[in-house]
């Protein structure tokens, strides 16, 4: 092992290091760097900064319990999400009133009723 990574081994010993919140964090900073540059934002770039002092100051953290908390919390967070995107449901907007109607999903062509102005329109689901 050379003496550099030895150093930073030891360095990271009882600390929290990265999770999947770090990633994710990680990721959203890349987007607003990219972002940033593009726009030449100074607000973006101060975002970046202190994303990025975020996600070290998780990583480097040795409140180990505390850390792992925020990542169970992001995990539940985005599982929610995800269980929303493969929901069953799906929701349609009445053309004539705008009223939205939920219906169940796969059903093929069916014709959806609107509680509100009682239009009948044919959609897919
Ligand atoms: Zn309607």
């Amino acid at each position: 092992m050379s003496s550099l990574k030895e150093k930073m081994y030891r360095f990271m010993q009882g600390r929290y290091g990265m999770d999947d919140l770090g990633r994710f964090s990680m990721i959203v900073i890349l987007v607003l760097m990219v972002l940033s540059m593009i726009f030449q934002s100074g607000l973006m770039n101060l975002m970046v900064c202190a994303g990025l002092i975020y996600v070290y100051y998780r990583a480097f953290s040795r409140n180990i319990s505390k850390r792992y908390g925020e990542n169970q919390k992001f995990l539940a967070f985005r599982d929610n999400l995800r269980s929303r995107k493969t929901s069953t449901v799906r929701v349609f907007k009445c053309p004539t009133c705008g009223q939205k109607v939920r219906v169940p999903k796969g059903k093929g062509k069916i014709s959806i009723h609107c509680p509100k102005c009682n239009t009948d329109f044919i959609k897919r689901t």
